[in-house]
């Protein structure tokens, strides 16, 4: 199997693309989504499939389970989180009720993130919902035409998100690690890494050395990083030891597989806006000034690149929200 697409179940927003990365190792790139969906990236070893992330809702990780059963008779035996963020792990649950002897895999850093934030932000997400539902209800009501009917399909989606997030029984990883965890496959080697700080604290990385793939959570995706629970400081240097690994190809936590040439751009961004915030500071410039001088700086390296996904991702709102936080941690 090459590339097909999937819609999910009672059309919901979970639709992914399965592109083969190597032999046995495959990428369900998430579709654009009103609640967005991560990647799952798709490993088969002799005994059994790992699966890498599990989406935004059980309803978009059922999707997936659902190729797997048509792509192999295997059961899936492990389950890695990347990090502690709703958009990879709020699917977890799907996959021990799928296949009894499941293991769910992370490291000490995001297991305890996600008991510790994780499970207050489902809280979050199920009261401020409704504000979300009462405000589409509005625009809907306002809005004519195409808008219009865009605006009806987010309303159902985000009640059926609501109806789904408050029926979530998430599902805590049974197995945690500290820095590095090595599976030996029959026929494959795992290594699940801890290389430093960048997207959060416990950024996992699933590295094959064999088969020269990574699968990097959003520590790497293919648009403007989010950086909120991020370390922009340390994200570079996490890169630089990414880099240092023999791979020649990479699964991101959103968009499509890419190589060592995206590497290279998005450390770049990662460094060059750091360092551009570092510099501001540095001679005094107010936010309001280095949220002006920095984009205008960075526009004709980073603009185009980082646009791949157009409006659904914009570049300048991404680099605004970049700036703010590594402002904030710098100054
Ligand atoms: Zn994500």
């Amino acid at each position: 199997m090459d590339c097909c697409g999937h819609e999910g179940p009672g059309g919901g927003d979970a639709k992914f693309e399965i592109h083969k990365v190597a032999d046995g190792v495959w990428a369900a790139v998430a579709a654009p989504a009103y609640k967005v969906n991560c990647n799952t990236a798709i490993i088969e070893n002799d005994d059994g499939l790992m699966v890498v992330d599990t989406h935004s809702k059980p309803s978009a990780a059922k999707v997936i389970v659902e190729r797997l059963r048509q792509m192999s008779s295997k059961p899936v035996r492990y389950v890695v989180n990347t990090h502690f963020h709703w958009d990879h792990w709020h699917g977890n649950e799907v996959y021990p009720q799928a296949y009894p002897n499941a293991e769910i895999v992370t490291n000490d850093i995001t297991r305890e993130a996600m008991v510790k934030k994780g499970l207050k932000r489902i809280q979050d997400h199920v009261r401020q919902m409704p504000a979300e539902i009462t405000k589409l209800e509005a625009d809907v009501a306002a809005a004519r035409g195409e808008a219009r009917t865009k605006l009806e399909n987010d309303l159902r989606l985000a009640r059926a998100y609501l109806a789904e997030v408050k029926a979530l029984k998430p599902a805590l990883p049974t197995i945690q690690f500290e820095r590095t965890m090595k599976l030996y496959r029959r026929d494959r080697e795992i290594h699940l890494l801890h290389l430093g700080r960048a997207h959060t604290e416990g950024d996992v990385f699933v590295y094959l050395p064999k088969e020269k793939v990574v699968i990097t959570g959003d520590a790497m995706i293919g648009w403007t990083p989010y950086m909120g629970d991020g370390y922009p400081e340390d994200w570079a240097g996490t890169l630089d030891r990414l880099a240092a690994l023999d791979f020649t190809h990479l699964i991101m936590g959103h968009g499509e597989p890419a190589g060592r040439d995206w590497l290279k751009v998005f450390r770049g961004y990662v460094g060059d806006m750091v360092e551009g915030v570092r510099r501001e500071v540095a001679a005094g410039a107010t936010l309001d000034e280095v949220k002006q001088r920095v984009p205008a700086a960075l526009a004709g390296t980073y603009e185009k690149p980082f646009s791949k996904y157009g409006d659904y991702r914009p570049w300048r709102t991404g680099i605004l929200a970049n700036i703010e936080r590594t402002y904030a941690m710098v100054s």
